[in-house]
């Protein structure tokens, strides 16, 4: 269920509840909504009150690891499953390095360590960006 505070076309204000925003779009496009004070089927919701989190809630720009998701997404190119091969060719010389990001299975990473790609395992899942 949820409250919205209604306005009719005189300007009076009343709250109703419904069973969804859907559902109060439907039934005030019916008509089927009326004014308590004047029975006007004219209605329209008021903005309802934004929400205010609660104090100590860690907003995505406070959290260390969304801060550091943001810098990485920023700065490097998401290079999606062929990452080990880029960080390969790169360390290689087989292209031009450039900061990038992406993923790698357990097994590539291992090896990429192993041969000396300088890589860093990211403390999330990158948003995959479609390029
Ligand atoms: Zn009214």
């Amino acid at each position: 269920m949820i409250r919205f505070t209604l306005a009719c076309d005189n300007d009076h204000h009343f709250e109703s509840w419904f069973a969804s925003n859907a559902a109060c779009d439907k039934l005030m496009s019916a008509g089927m909504v009326e004014c308590t004070t004047c029975g006007s089927t004219d209605i329209k919701k008021t903005l309802m009150a934004p929400a205010v989190p609660k104090k100590g809630n860690i907003t995505p720009t406070q959290n260390p690891i969304e801060k550091l998701r943001a810098e990485v997404e920023a700065n490097s190119e998401y290079v999606g499953g062929s990452f080990a091969t880029q960080a390969r060719d790169m360390h290689d010389g087989l292209m031009d390095e450039k900061p990038i990001y992406g993923e790698a299975n357990a097994a590539d990473t291992k090896k990429l360590i192993e041969d000396g790609v300088p890589i860093l395992p990211l403390p999330f899942v990158p948003t995959k960006k479609v390029n």
